[in-house]
Parts: C-alpha cells; structure tokens; sequence
C-alpha cells in the first residue's frame, strides 16, 4: 500500500561503511557528531533532557545527514524535538555568526526554515519549543497563526528578524504568496509539514498546495523537508511524494 522505503540503493546498504550513521541516543551525543553546541547546550543543560525518544534516535541523525524524513509516530513520542533539533542545527550550518547570542539585526528575507503545524495552539507550542532551543543563540523564531493581526506579525517580523518561522496553514500562505507583505524565502533551508495527518483531516490541501507553489524552487536553493504525522493514510503518502526529494529520504515508523 504505502510503496515508500528509504531512497538508500540496495548496493549501499551492503556496504557498511555507506550505511546509516550511527544511531544517536543521548542529547550529550550530538556534540560529538558535529551538533553546534550552542544548540547541544540548550537541550541538555538549558531544558535538561537526556535521552531520546525513539522518534528523535531515528530521525536526528538520517536529518542532521541532509535526508529528507518521512516519519510516522504516535502522539507524544517527541516529534517536534525531533524536528527541531536538525532544522535549528541546518540554521547554524548555513549562517554561523548566529551561534552567537549578541547577533545584530536581521532581514525580512532571512527565513531559513518554515514549520508548518495544524493549529494556532500547536504552533504556539513548537514556536515555544524553538524559543527555548535557540537561547543561546541568534535565531529569531516567529509564530504566524490565524486570530492575530496579520499586519502585527509582519511588523515584529520586520522589526526583530525571522529565521524560523512557525505557522498554520492559513496564515503562512496568506503572508507566503502576498507580493506586499515582504516576506519571501528566497534562502529557505528547511522546511517541516508538522502532524500531517490532522492538516488534510481540516482540509489545508489547497493551502499547503499555495505554500508549496510559493516557495522557492528546489532545484535553486536546496532544501530538506521533513514531514511528521501520527498515521500514514495514503493521502499523507500523496502529500509526502509532492514535497519530498525520492532521491535523497528516510522512511521511519516507530511500534511505541
Ligand atoms: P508529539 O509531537 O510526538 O505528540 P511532543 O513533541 O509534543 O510529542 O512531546 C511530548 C512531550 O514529551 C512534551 O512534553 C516534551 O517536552 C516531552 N519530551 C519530548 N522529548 C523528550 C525527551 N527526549 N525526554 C523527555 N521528555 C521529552
Ligand atoms: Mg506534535
């Protein structure tokens, strides 16, 4: 039914050396696996988790390695660390003067990852999660959710910077594909369709469909997107064949 395995060629699988980096199971771990650790700092020390949920040991590292994920897990199993911690870490990779805290002011063209999320409360939270995760550094992280003042989230946007930026559906192409907002993502990096499963359940198809056709083309600026649901119903399937690189992906689905 779902015909959608890892894009790893049979060949590479055999060798061992090509295979899948070790797996990671301590947050303490990713410092020695090249992990900004501004970032590695912040988790362990800053909001003092330990160990990984199985969700995070199976997708951080295929992630942190420039695969796209697709990745089926229940609720409550860590997703959006597991999303976070490689899209925050591609953010530093690709701007590391943001490792540091005292950063100046950023660009209205600076949005290096987008996290798309079902609803505001959602959003709200990984938006929360994320503060948390980039204290010690640069990053600005900004929530775009329907029920607040678009022209609001534009000025704060304008004014402190947005490097990761959260949002439903709705919100994020209403400012994505409006040529007067200013926000475009011309240098996109990352990009995650959070519990995919429950955006098709409300209907965000179209929505998501004016994101994609906002953004910028793959083939210009490469970009990793990571998709994350509870269940794996064929339409997920579908919505993960029109964003995710066949060549270059991570199939995971966890029992707990
Ligand atoms: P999901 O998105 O899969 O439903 P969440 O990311 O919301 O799950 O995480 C559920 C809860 O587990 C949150 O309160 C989060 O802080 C906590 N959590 C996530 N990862 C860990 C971890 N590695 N160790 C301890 N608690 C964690
Ligand atoms: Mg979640």
């Amino acid at each position: 039914l779902l015909r959608f395995y890892s894009s790893e060629s049979a060949a590479e699988k055999e060798d061992s050396s090509a295979s899948s980096p070790t797996l990671i199971t301590k947050f303490a771990d990713l410092d020695s696996v090249g992990v900004h650790h501004a970032l590695v700092d912040a988790i362990t020390r800053g909001m003092k988790y330990e160990n990984m949920t199985d969700v995070q040991t199976m997708t951080i590292s295929p992630a942190l390695s420039g695969k796209d994920v697709v990745a089926q897990a229940k609720t409550g199993t860590g997703k959006t660390l597991a999303f976070l911690v490689p899209i925050i870490n591609r953010i530093l990779d690709a701007q590391p003067q943001l490792a540091d805290r005292r950063v100046g002011r950023t660009r209205p063209d600076d949005i290096r990852a987008i996290i798309i999320s079902p609803t505001r409360e959602l959003a709200e939270q990984i938006g929360l999660e994320a503060t948390k995760l980039v204290q010690n550094t640069g990053i600005r992280v900004q929530t775009a959710v329907g029920g607040t003042q678009k022209r609001q989230s534009l000025y704060k946007m304008r004014i402190e910077g947005c490097h990761l930026l959260v949002g439903t559906p709705g919100r994020l192409h209403d400012l994505l594909s409006d040529g007067s907002s200013g926000i475009a993502a011309p240098k996109l990096e990352a990009l995650c369709l959070d519990e995919a499963d429950r955006m098709l359940d409300v209907g965000f198809d179209d929505e998501l469909d004016g994101i994609l056709k906002a953004l910028p083309d793959r083939r210009d600026v490469p970009r990793q997107t990571l998709l994350y649901s509870a269940t794996m119903p064929k339409n997920v399937v579908g919505l993960a064949r029109k964003y995710i690189n066949p060549a270059n992906f991570e199939f995971v689905q966890t029992i707990k």
